[in-house]
């Protein structure tokens, strides 16, 4: 049988390490503060925005989400990431997309300060973590691993395959594997005969954003598989990657989408955010 990898009770308990770290930092002093910037009138960054603001709250971290509208030109976008970055209060930035034409993600994010960057999304921290340097990682890359350990997926020696090579996702998690002593294959759009590949790993990250790419033929028996895909469904839901029907019974575990991966990245920005504001705190 295929166990269902679910994320929620990892997210729960999570949010509960860090209420406790937001209330003891609070004390002290030193509020914990997670700063969005939003640059886009797209739906479904607002409804990603909305969540963020909420589990935040429920934690008792402050949520300030900064909007600066769809035509935002990128110095306005990069001056307001460099205020945040010397502001004492905030200790989490996060920039989101889309971005208006003409701005390009990673050159503003080269404005976030490192210490602040909880999505990992400075170059700077990339490249640390691809160094083996601390950094803070993509949340969404880190909550993948957080599943494989919470799940007790043994990584040293395995073969682990990430499909997708995105800045945010696909590459980090790589990075994240690697450390960990996987043997790591990344496919993308360009891989001839995926299935080749995939077949052979012991844990599958999928990170692409094609409902129902990855089926039976794609599946090593009894393989961990974690799903990151999020698609929008014609009935308003969300849907995987992974075609759950044509692998279940054949992978050993599986993420649900929605209630996987995506619940633990929110829980990890909030983690990270504490974290940022711990070491700040006197
Ligand atoms: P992206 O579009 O930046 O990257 C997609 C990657 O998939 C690319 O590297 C591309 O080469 C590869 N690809 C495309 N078609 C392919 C194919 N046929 N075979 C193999 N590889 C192929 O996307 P992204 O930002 O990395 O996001 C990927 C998915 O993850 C999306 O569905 C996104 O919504 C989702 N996502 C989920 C979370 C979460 O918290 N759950 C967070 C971020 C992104």
């Amino acid at each position: 049988a295929t166990t269902v990898v679910s994320g929620t009770g990892l997210a729960r308990d999570l949010r509960a390490e860090v209420t406790s770290a937001a209330a003891d930092l609070t004390a002290a002093g030193t509020p914990p503060q997670l700063a969005v910037v939003v640059a886009t009138a797209d739906e479904s960054t607002a409804w990603y925005v909305r969540s963020i603001r909420g589990a935040a709250t429920k934690t008792g971290i402050r949520c300030s989400v900064v909007d600066l509208g769809p035509d935002a030109p990128p110095s306005r976008i990069g001056a307001t990431l460099s205020a945040l970055s010397a502001d004492p209060e905030v200790h989490g930035i996060m920039l989101q997309t889309p971005l208006p034409d003409g701005a390009h993600f990673a050159d503003l994010a080269a404005s976030i300060s490192p210490e602040k960057d909880v999505d990992g999304a400075n170059p700077v921290s990339l490249g640390r973590l691809g160094a083996g340097l601390t950094a803070f990682a993509p949340a969404t890359a880190a909550a993948v691993l957080a599943l494989l350990d919470h799940y007790e997926v043994p990584l040293a020696g395995r073969h682990a395959v990430v499909v997708g090579r995105s800045t945010v996702v696909g590459k980090p998690a790589a990075q994240l594997l690697l450390r960990r002593d996987a043997t790591v294959t990344v496919c993308h759009r360009h891989t001839s005969d995926l299935a080749e590949h995939t077949a052979r790993a012991d844990v599958l990250v999928v990170a692409v954003g094609r409902t129902g790419l990855i089926t039976a033929e794609h599946v090593r028996p009894g393989a961990m598989v974690i799903d990151v895909g999020t698609n929008p469904t014609d009935d308003g839901g969300l849907a995987g990657d992974v075609d759950a029907a044509a692998v279940s019974g054949l992978a050993g575990g599986l993420t649900p989408v929605p209630g996987g991966v995506g619940p633990v990245t929110t829980a990890l920005l909030l983690r990270h955010t504490v974290e940022s504001a711990a070491r700040r705190s006197p």
